[in-house]
């Protein structure tokens, strides 16, 4: 079945053709890593891992790169402000790698949280100086960059497509563009590639002196490297497209003389309740949050897949329930499979059962090809189970067969695989705290302390010989 994918840069929707049959090359612009990455952040990582699991449903094999933004990303998205990582840098009084890294890890976990199948690679801007120089230095050779002053700008009106991706036309840019634009740049929506700033804290020599790359030629140099010069799909959130992928066409195009990017995919914001997320709203929860207010890792995982990714998404911790709720639908309907599996007389598969099972996964494939249709393909999924509970008298090789069509949907899907069994932190503390209580004859405070328990969603209880079981209660 052909995949139709909605490309921003010609805003058609499109059938999917590799450039090598069977095979994706798949970019996703990934965390500038200065502060925790919250739950808008991931909506687009796990749109980008949806659409890969995807691929890999349909039997592609793909080559997927998210890079880490380590140095240059400034304030305002272009050329102006400091450098977001300097800046949490000289806040907390570290070194730029240290921030990196302590970030880097934070995403990673929240990414593993979220059973986010790992890129090929992650490769990091800070270890890819070389290969940025060299493509601005191929840049400068064919006269779309210049140097002044030790920095090195891309002149957009060298390029002629300049704007293709986004809709902006350079006149329409510089009609809107502020007065005190730097009087280096010829043009005021040059960007630099380079840039030389003898008071930031992270620099390289180059041969236009000690500096820093610029943000979007980061992304240029990584995604060549490693998926070549022209590749199949590059993803982002939709705050990407200008200007940093519009830079970034311009950048690879001009320099490798080839077509960047075959299809563009952008996910829509996340509103939060209603409004968009902040930091002066308090509203950007990362992921470890969420789990210490006893949601389930899945349950937002699924939550952030469950809507279709060129809409905006209007995140609620009801919205988080009702997801926690459905993955036990499909949960319990493993569970009964399971147990049939293994119970069950052995025998063959009635026809109208082969048939649910067949047409399932026709169906959800045909859902997902429509430009990841994730709704229709959740619809399908639920009602399959339905279909599933319906079905008694169901020998063992009926049940491994349907159980095996849940693992194929699962494997697009996630929710299954991400263990949501373990117990928080906080929660053991507290069914600690219950079990000296009672050491003590304090029955009153042990009482509290599960009421305590209870309220966070998780139920503890007593096992003989004086231990204790953690359990998910209702609301977990
Ligand atoms: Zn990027």
């Amino acid at each position: 079945m052909d995949l139709k994918l909605y490309n921003t840069l010609t805003r058609k929707t499109e059938i999917f053709e590799p450039l090598q049959k069977g095979r994706v090359g798949m970019y996703s612009c990934g965390p500038t890593v200065y502060s925790h990455p919250h739950i808008g952040n991931f909506r687009s990582f796990l749109v980008a891992d949806l659409l890969k699991r995807f691929f890999e449903f349909k039997g592609f094999k793909v080559t997927h790169i998210m890079n880490i933004t380590d140095v240059g990303h400034l304030v305002d998205d272009a050329d102006e402000g400091a450098d977001k990582l300097e800046e949490t840098a000289r806040k907390q009084k570290k070194d730029p790698l240290e921030i990196a890294k302590f970030y880097t890890d934070s995403f990673l976990q929240a990414s593993k949280l979220l059973n986010i199948k790992p890129p090929d690679k992650y490769p990091k801007a800070t270890e890819h100086i070389k290969e940025m120089i060299d493509m601005v230095k191929i840049l400068i050779d064919k006269g779309y960059a210049y140097v002044v002053e030790n920095n090195v700008y891309y002149d957009v009106t060298k390029f002629a497509n300049y704007g293709q991706l986004s809709g902006n036309t350079l006149n329409d840019l510089n009609a809107g563009a502020r007065i005190e634009i730097n009087q280096e740049k010829k043009n005021p929506q040059d960007f630099a590639l380079w840039k030389h700033d003898p008071k930031h804290l992270q620099q390289w020599d180059s041969p236009w002196g000690k500096g820093f790359p610029g943000w979007h030629i980061e992304c240029s140099a990584m995604s060549s490297k490693y998926l070549g010069a022209e590749f199949d799909i590059h993803t982002g959130g939709e705050d990407n497209i200008f200007p940093h992928h519009e830079c970034e066409i311009a950048q690879s195009e001009a320099a490798s003389g080839k077509k960047f990017v075959h299809y563009w995919l952008h996910t829509r914001f996340l509103l939060f309740d209603g409004e968009k997320m902040s930091k002066s709203k308090g509203n950007l929860y990362t992921i470890p949050e969420l789990i210490e207010k006893g949601f389930r890792k899945n349950a937002i995982r699924y939550a952030l897949i469950s809507s279709h990714y060129r809409q905006n998404y209007n995140f609620t911790f009801d919205g988080l329930k009702a997801a926690a709720q459905a993955i036990d639908k499909i949960q319990q309907c493993v569970l009964r499979l399971t147990d049939l599996g293994k119970t069950g007389k052995q025998g063959e598969i009635r026809e109208q059962l082969q048939d649910l099972a067949a047409n399932c996964l026709t169906e959800f494939d045909a859902a997902l090809s429509d430009d990841l249709n994730i709704s229709k393909a959740l619809a399908v999924c639920f009602d399959f189970i339905r279909q599933v509970n319906k079905t008694d008298d169901m020998n063992s090789t009926e049940a491994a067969a349907l159980l095996d069509t849940i693992n194929k949907i699962d494997s697009v899907l996630g929710v299954l695989e991400a263990d949501d069994n373990e117990v928080p932190a906080n929660i053991i503390e507290l069914a600690e705290k219950r079990k000296a209580a009672k050491l003590n004859k304090d029955w009153k405070a042990a009482d509290a302390v599960r009421a305590e328990i209870l309220a966070q969603g998780w139920i503890v209880e007593d096992i003989p010989g004086g231990g204790y079981r953690i359990k998910r209660g209702e609301n977990a």
